[in-house]
C-alpha cells in the first residue's frame, strides 16, 4: 500500500482531502468518511475503484498482518495521522498537522510511535504563528472601523475558508458572510457534515458593488482579476502562514496579511517531534534540511524524504488559478 500517492497505485490510504495529496485514479482507497466525501466532491463518483471508510481510531489489518488505524491531524475536516504497527513497532505517518485549536475539525491526537513521519511544510525559526483568534480580531476591526469597504479575504478553499467562517462566529461576527463560488461545494459539505458556519451567501455578480461593510471569502488568487475590483472600495487581506513573510504579503497584494496556518509552524513541529517519543524521524515536504538539522540536535536519528509531487497547497493557490471545485 501507498501514502498519499502522487501515482494512481493498487491500494491507497488518504491522510486529507487537499489535492496533492488525494488524488483521483487509485485503484482502491481507505480514508475518512469525510475525505472520501471531500474527493467525491472534487473528482465526481468514480474518483476510485473501491473505497473503504475508516474511523478514527478504527483498526483495518493488512494483507501481512499489519495493524492500521487513524488518528485526528487537525488540519482539515477529516485529516488523519495513520499509525502501522507490526510486531511492536508502531510508525505514524503524519499528513499535514497543527496543533492549534480549529473548530472546524477534531483536535490533533498525539500517537506515540518508534518512527515519526512529519511534514515540514513551515520548518524554519522563522515561522511562529500567532494565535489566530488575535488574527481574525484584527479582521473584524478593520471590517467596523470602514464599514463602506467590502473586506476580501483570500483563503484556501478547502480548510481554510471554513476555518475562517467559524472563527468569525466565534468573534461574534453576526453578519452574512460572503463566498465566492469557488468554495460553494466545499462550504456546503462542511455545514452537512454538522460544523457550524452561520448565515453563509455565494456572492452573485450583480450583488458586488452592495457589498460594501461586508467580509467575502474568495480564492486568494482572484484578489489580483476583475472579479474583485467590482466590490465597493475593497480591502485585500490574505489568511496563510507564509503572511509571516513580508515579501510573500506584499507580492499578493494583501493590505491587511493575517497569519493563519493550518500547518505547524516551527515550535509545534519540534514540540510534536519530542511528544511522540520517536527515536526516528522521517522529514517530507518543506523545509526538510533545517528540521532534520534540529532533530539531530536533540539526539534523534533523521533524514529528508525528498519526495517529490506534494506543494504546499496555499502556496500553490497563490500561484496558480482557482482550483476547479
Ligand atoms: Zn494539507
Ligand atoms: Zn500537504
Amino acid at each position: 500500500m501507498h501514502v498519499d500517492p502522487t501515482r494512481p497505485v493498487d491500494y491507497a490510504i488518504i491522510t486529507h482531502g487537499h489535492s496533492d495529496h488525494a488524488r483521483a485514479g487509485h485503484g482502491h482507497v481507505l480514508a475518512t468518511p469525510q475525505t472520501l466525501r471531500i474527493m467525491e466532491a472534487r473528482y465526481g463518483r468514480d474518483f476510485a475503484g473501491s473505497v473503504q471508510a475508516i474511523e478514527y481510531g478504527e483498526v483495518v489489518t493488512l494483507k501481512g498482518g499489519v495493524d492500521v488505524s487513524f488518528h485526528p491531524a487537525g488540519h482539515v475536516l477529516g485529516s488523519a495521522q495513520i499509525l502501522f504497527e507490526w510486531k511492536g513497532f508502531r510508525a505514524v505517518v503524519s499528513g499535514d498537522y497543527k496543533r492549534e485549536r480549529d473548530p472546524t475539525c477534531a483536535p490533533f491526537a498525539l500517537v506515540r510511535c518508534d518512527l515519526f513521519v512529519t511534514e515540514a511544510t513551515f520548518g524554519l525559526p522563522v515561522f511562529r504563528h500567532p494565535p489566530a483568534a488575535g488574527e481574525i480580531a484584527k479582521l473584524v476591526d478593520s471590517a467596523e472601523l470602514f464599514p463602506e469597504r467590502a473586506h476580501l479575504v483570500g483563503a484556501y478553499s478547502l480548510g481554510k475558508a471554513q476555518r475562517l467562517m467559524a472563527m468569525l462566529r466565534e468573534a461574534r461576527w453576526g453578519r452574512p458572510i460572503y463566498v465566492h463560488g469557488a468554495m460553494v461545494a466545499l462550504t456546503d459539505l462542511y455545514i452537512d457534515e454538522g460544523v457550524p458556519l452561520g448565515d453563509i451567501r455565494h456572492v452573485a455578480p450583480d450583488e458586488r458593488k452592495n457589498l460594501g461593510g461586508e467580509i467575502v471569502i474568495c480564492p486568494p488568487s482572484t484578489l489580483q482579476e476583475i472579479w474583485s475590483r467590482k466590490f465597493p472600495d475593497p480591502v485585500s487581506a490574505v489568511a496563510s502562514g507564509w503572511m509571516r513573510v513580508r515579501a510573500r504579503a506584499r507580492q499578493q497584494g494583501a493590505e491587511l496579511p493575517l497569519v493563519i496556518s493550518d500547518h505547524a509552524g516551527w515550535d509545534d513541529l519540534g514540540k510534536t517531534i519530542i511528544e511522540t517519543g520517536a527515536s526516528e524521524i522521517w522529514v517530507t515536504h518543506g523545509a526538510e534540511e533545517a528540521l532534520v538539522y534540529w532533530c539531530e540536535s536533540q539526539g534523534l536519528r533523521a533524514r529528508p524524504l525528498h519526495l517529490v509531487g506534494y506543494g504546499d497547497e496555499e502556496a500553490e493557490e497563490v500561484a496558480a488559478p482557482v482550483e476547479g471545485t
